[in-house]
């Protein structure tokens, strides 16, 4: 029996940058995403949500023999523009990771540090997304950075997002995403005592039934990767361990 391996895509924005600014870590252009989806499609795989994926990696549903994940950090408004209709031509979803407090805003957190704003998808372009399959997900109530806040905080956080996610779309919101990957020794603890299933982080890696449920680690997508980064990404880096330990007369 094979080990259950799923790769959980990451990104964030699809399609060209609203104001032209350059925005290289985590936009990808249509093109190059409607390619990507067209490489998976041809390689057999078929999607599944985040949350059946964790649900999958638990041993609690039966999985596709080749499936994967894409997941949208924040919710932009391209996402459902750009995203959405090549997906669903490939018979694709995703899932969305949405900040309930800024659901319909824009991604104001990004101000200090000089990143670019965007508009955030509205509740009703995310429940646009659920009736076509996608699952809706947590990103916490502010995208705070949950290493540095107390517990309790924490917890507000984690609680009032999912409540609210949950009463605005009009069913249950399964998983969670750490705001820039950040996390300390308790979050995925209070993650889980929050009612979640399973959370995944911006550490690079393909999810297994080894992972920790609540620490999953995901594929980073960059606008410079195209069809060969995925592919690289997906099947030549994850060896990269077993080679060099080949080379050096280990892992027989
Ligand atoms: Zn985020």
């Amino acid at each position: 029996m094979t080990t259950p391996r799923v790769p959980i895509l990451m990104y964030h924005k699809v399609g060209a940058t609203i104001d032209g600014s350059p925005d290289p870590f985590i936009n990808v252009s249509s093109i190059s995403f409607e390619r990507q989806m067209l490489l998976m499609s041809r390689l057999g795989y078929v999607t599944v949500t985040f949350a059946e994926a964790v649900a999958g990696l638990k041993g609690q549903l039966k999985l596709p023999r080749r499936c994967f994940a894409v997941t949208f950090d924040d919710g932009y408004c391209c996402v459902g523009e750009h995203a959405l209709p090549i997906l669903s031509k490939f018979g694709f979803s995703g899932t969305v990771f949405a900040v309930s407090g800024a659901v319909g805003r824009e991604n104001a957190w990004d101000h200090a540090n000089g990143k670019p704003v965007h508009p955030l998808m509205s509740w009703d372009q995310l429940k646009k997304l659920r009736s076509s399959g996608w699952e809706i997900g947590c990103h916490t109530k502010t995208h705070p950075r949950m290493d540095g806040i107390e517990d309790k905080v924490a917890l507000a956080e984690l609680i009032e997002s999912k409540a609210l996610v949950e009463e605005r779309i009009g069913g249950s919101a399964q998983t969670f995403c750490y705001p820039y990957g950040l996390f300390n020794k308790q979050t995925p603890a209070l993650v889980e005592a929050a009612g979640y299933t399973g959370a995944c982080t911006t550490r690079s890696g393909i999810a297994s039934d080894s992972s920790n449920a609540f620490l999953l680690p995901r594929v980073k997508v960059s606008h410079s990767d195209g069809v060969a980064g995925l592919l690289y990404k997906l099947n030549l880096r994850p060896m990269l361990p077993t080679l060099r330990k080949r080379r050096h007369g280990v892992g027989f």
